[in-house]
């Protein structure tokens, strides 16, 4: 896969109202799914299902409230198991005029599964979605940002307007793949909560200092509007919708605030607005 050639410079792009950013805040409401889609030795482990359970039962609210009191729509990326367990959850994001996007089913990985069940994952997470009230949803994550050709392919072929998996630049660009080509909102480990936050009894994790989030993603944002671009802002609502880590999250947009200059879009608004503005090459 390559990036396409030709995208606005820095400085160049222009975001609706004049804005000097556009900033996307992105929820992966991975709930129990983020864990039974590691394996079927989950099934039993009542514990660790019950922490990805927290992030609906009370991440969710928290993080709701605050998008509302802001007046900030967002994109919450939801497996469709995720949406089939927890009936409400879909109707709530909507309630908030938000976007929800396409994360996969049972949130296997593209790059350890086998093409049959990469379609299955698409197929029957659309599905799920319908049936839980959400509009067909444009965007697509893939678990853990692994996007595979088969993937790559099945999203273009259920006609999905972009992805937001890949990191081959920080702005908007087109990632290509044997002839097609899909809008690409970028993502970084760096703007994602989970290496900081994130940590489970096999595998450990990080433990950033509390501040240290506030700290760079501030950082990212005045970065972004001094080249006028867009950024995205990878959450879970089971890490970042812990005490601690929510009123960070909330000082942090009350500082945006401060700042002003963002334009608060949902990604799948992003890649309208982009969409005219940028040529695809390389076909
Ligand atoms: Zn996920």
């Amino acid at each position: 896969m390559s990036t396409q050639a030709m995208l606005p410079e820095v400085g160049e792009w222009e975001w609706p109202g004049g804005a000097e950013a556009a900033v996307s805040l992105t929820f992966d409401v991975d709930a129990e799914a983020g864990w039974l889609g590691e394996g079927p030795a989950y099934e039993r482990r009542l514990t660790t299902l019950s922490e990805g359970r927290y992030g609906v039962v009370r991440g969710m609210p928290r993080i709701l409230r605050l998008l509302a009191e802001h007046g900030i729509r967002a994109t919450f990326f939801v497996p469709g198991y995720t949406a089939q367990i927890h009936p409400g959850l879909v109707e709530s994001i909507l309630t908030g005029g938000h976007e929800i996007a396409h994360h996969g089913h049972l949130h296997l990985r593209s790059d350890k599964v086998s093409p049959d069940a990469q379609r299955a994952e698409i197929e029957q997470g659309l599905a799920a979605l319908e049936k839980a009230g959400a509009p067909r949803p444009t965007g697509y994550r893939s678990t853990s940002w692994e996007l595979t050709p088969e993937t790559f392919d099945l999203l273009v072929e259920h006609g999905f307007g972009y992805d937001s998996s890949c990191m081959g630049d920080d702005r908007p660009y087109y990632e290509l793949h044997d002839g097609n080509a899909l809008l690409e909102l970028p993502v970084h480990w760096s703007l994602d909560d989970w290496p900081r936050y994130g940590w489970n009894i096999d595998t450990g994790g990080n433990t950033a200092a509390p501040g240290e989030l506030y700290t760079s993603w501030l950082a990212e944002f005045d970065l972004a509007r001094a080249e006028r671009r867009h950024v995205v802002y990878t959450m879970h609502p089971e890490v970042i919708g812990r005490p601690q880590r929510y009123v960070e999250l909330a000082r942090l947009i009350e500082k945006f605030a401060e700042r002003g200059g963002a334009w608060y879009a949902p990604l799948a608004d992003v890649a309208d607005h982009v969409r005219p503005r940028l040529p695809v090459t390389g076909r």
